[in-house]
């Protein structure tokens, strides 16, 4: 371990985030890597006061550390202020939306015995998420659904060298580009020139309704997979359904230079509050978190804590089977290091 501190934005966000941040931030404080957390407020509530716009103290701190870890804010449904997490992506250039998703021991689902392991590619910065709408007339509505070469090479390099640095034998992208022939077709072709210069690596192009038919039939079968925004976003949530809930699939939204850990899942507005959420999903992201600092003696050492809990199996949350809170759970995990 080297002896520096490393300076950290820590966004508790809302909903569930302030409980599963706190718990996150404890179980990497036990790690003693040290870290100066630095606290910004980013909520539905601020949002409403501040409008539209993101509060430039947020841009600012994560601009200056670089890495933040992340939790969900509320975006309301149907109106309302936009999504603070899309802009944030979009502000901060955070091109890759990167989901590793994998069984952890003990863990029941529908596929306890299917081996899971998969790492989502979302492009994280256009496609339906651009939010250009408008009513064209009454009752007539549209979406622009902005596809560009630049981001989607972008996104295809950062799959591919990740699968070659990792050791990973296939990207899988998906697309709908029979049918949005413009705008997939983009997207896709691509994706074909970056895979033309990995033939190490087994390329495969899948529609996203078969995709997603696949993932339910044959989830043993993807290992990377490559998408635009909305299709990554909702083939995440499917994923992490595989493998036993939103609990505990991390994520991380990277740019060139910043990196924003944050989980898959959102503000679970029905059991925050409670000390119900499972906070394994931000101790993974901090996990990820502490690999990309180079403290890969402590990411290990988290990791195999978090596993050596859920393989006991006793002190889990509820939305994995078992029936402790999330300071219990959390407790459990730091002695486990
Ligand atoms: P959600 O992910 O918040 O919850 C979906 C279901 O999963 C709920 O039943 C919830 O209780 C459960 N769940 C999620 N995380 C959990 C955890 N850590 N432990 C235990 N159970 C957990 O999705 P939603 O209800 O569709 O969205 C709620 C709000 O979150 C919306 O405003 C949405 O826009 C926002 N959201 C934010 C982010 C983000 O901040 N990046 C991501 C997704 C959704």
């Amino acid at each position: 371990m080297v002896n520096v501190t490393y300076q950290v934005t820590l966004i508790p966000g809302d909903g569930i985030g302030p409980e599963v941040a706190a718990a996150a931030r404890r179980a990497v404080d036990a790690t003693g890597v040290k870290i100066d957390w630095q606290p910004v407020e980013l909520s539905a509530a601020i949002m409403e006061k501040a409008g539209t716009e993101l509060p430039e103290n947020v841009l600012e701190s994560i601009r200056r550390n670089k890495v933040a870890l992340k939790g969900p804010v509320t975006t309301p449904i149907a109106g309302g202020f936009k999504s603070v997490n899309v802009s944030l992506r979009k502000k901060l250039d955070l091109f890759a939306n990167v989901r590793p998703v994998r069984r952890l021991p003990g863990v029941k689902s529908r596929y306890s015995d299917v081996p899971i392991d998969m790492v989502i590619f979302r492009e994280n910065t256009e496609d339906l998420y651009s939010g250009l709408e408008h009513e064209v007339v009454k009752d007539v509505a549209q979406s622009l659904k902005i596809i560009t070469r630049f981001a989607s090479i972008r996104i295809a390099k950062y799959a591919f060298d990740y699968a070659k640095l990792n050791g990973r034998r296939k990207v899988t992208a998906v697309h709908k580009a029979n049918i949005m022939k413009l705008s997939d077709g983009l997207f896709l072709r691509c994706c074909r020139e970056v895979a033309a210069l990995h033939p190490e690596i087994q390329y495969q192009e899948l529609i996203v309704d078969n995709a997603s038919m696949q993932l339910v039939m044959r989830p043993e079968s993807f290992d990377v997979l490559l998408l635009p925004n909305l299709y990554g976003d909702i083939v995440s949530d499917l994923a992490a359904g595989l493998v036993g809930g939103l609990g505990i699939v991390p994520g991380a939204n990277m740019g060139e230079e910043i990196a924003v850990f944050e989980a898959v899942h959102g503000s679970a507005p029905d059991i925050a509050g409670r000390g119900l959420a499972n906070p394994t999903a931000l101790m993974e992201c901090s996990v990820m978190m502490l690999r990309h600092l180079r403290e890969v003696g402590a990411a290990d050492r988290l990791q195999s804590a978090i596993e050596k809990t859920y393989a006991a199996g006793k002190s889990l949350t509820g939305d994995v089977g078992g029936s402790s809170s999330t300071n219990d759970f959390t407790d459990t995990v730091i002695a486990n290091l």
